[in-house]
């Protein structure tokens, strides 16, 4: 644990890449599995530590669609929502882009308004309780392909619930091309949202051009891989096209072989604009607050940097001006108190 641990622990945050059903804390996918006996995962808690430990990429997919599977009804769907939330109000969460995979709830039978019914009701409820904003970006879960493509947009088009901002692409990269995308993010595009596809955590840079030029990417779910082009790092820089890292899942997933081989030291020294994240914290054994010790052990920050990262996160996000405004205002005020007791 580094000095930083109190100072980050309090430091008022956004986090922008963290996935719905990934945020469920094995107490509430135990209590899912409870509730779902006839599903392949643990109840114990103690257990689930064990369960999600992943041998590579596929094996976190095979584990992460087990855990999907336990969330079957309305009921389920806001409880895992508003229990998110509650985690991370205790990290002082202040504002989080919450990514949900609505294809794979509706797949299984959830009624799709009592779906969107379900998040906005834990929306709601977590903004007046524990003062935590959340939006939603919803993506296409892409090894389920192009009926999946087809049925998220539409979900996010037509039924478009007031905290929904992106439009996103996650699952597997490897065999998964971007650009059989398009027209999908061209509709969700013109109905407003922002682009914010997965790309180059698996694959090379080319991947995150493809997400760039194919699906309008205005921010990039990990690009781990940009480092590998120079070219790259300069035009998303340039462009103010910010790159969502989440170091401990990089690890997990064997995107980057260890911590000491993370590529954000290098991103950050090419002028890209980067928030740090925690993708889908419990299965990584992970949280916000860790993903900010960690940054700043690579990055080598003071309570300072870590303030200025945090507001890159804001900086980086879909919020409008007065509400990056008052959260900017929030870090200043804190890290000045801080600094000064
Ligand atoms: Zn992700």
């Amino acid at each position: 644990m580094s000095e930083l641990r109190p100072f980050i622990a309090g430091l008022p945050k956004a986090e922008l890449h963290v996935h719905h059903v990934g945020s469920a804390s094995p107490r509430i996918v135990a209590e899912l599995a409870a509730r779902h006996p006839d599903s392949q995962v643990p109840t114990d808690p103690e257990a689930l530590v064990d369960y999600f430990v992943f041998t590579d990429f596929a094996h976190f997919i095979d584990v992460y669609l087990s855990v999907v599977d336990l969330v079957r009804t309305p009921e389920d769907v806001r409880l895992l929502t508003f229990e998110v939330a509650r985690d991370m109000a205790r990290q002082n969460i202040r504002y989080a882009e919450l990514t949900v995979t609505p294809f794979s709830s509706t797949r299984r039978g959830i009624d799709e308004k009592a779906f969107m019914d379900a998040i906005e009701d834990a929306r709601r409820a977590a903004e007046k309780e524990l003062g935590v904003v959340l939006r939603w970006i919803f993506d296409i879960p892409g090894e389920a392909g192009l009926e999946a493509a087809e049925e998220t947009c539409r979900l996010a088009v037509d039924l478009r619930p007031e905290g929904l901002v992106g439009f996103g692409l996650g699952g597997p990269e490897i065999g998964v091309p971007r650009p059989q995308f398009k027209p999908y993010f061209d509709r969700a595009r013109a109905a407003g949202l922002h682009s914010v596809p997965h790309a180059g955590e698996t694959t090379g840079p080319q991947t995150v051009w493809d997400a760039l030029t194919e699906l309008g990417a205005e921010r990039i779910g990990h690009g781990t891989s940009s480092v590998r082009d120079e070219r790259l790092l300069a035009h998303l820089a340039e462009h103010r096209i910010p790159l969502e890292v989440c170091p401990t899942s990089n690890i997990a997933t064997r995107a980057v072989a260890a911590m000491d081989e993370h590529p954000l030291r290098k991103m950050v020294e090419a002028g890209v604009l980067v928030s740090v994240n925690s993708d889908d914290p419990p299965m990584f054994g992970t949280d916000l607050n860790t993903e900010y010790e960690v940054a700043a052990r690579l990055l080598e920050l003071d309570a300072r940097g870590v303030a200025d990262l945090a507001k890159q996160a804001v900086e980086a996000s879909f919020l409008d001006f007065a509400g990056k405004s008052r959260i900017a205002a929030e870090i200043d005020a804190y890290t000045a108190a801080w600094l000064a007791r």
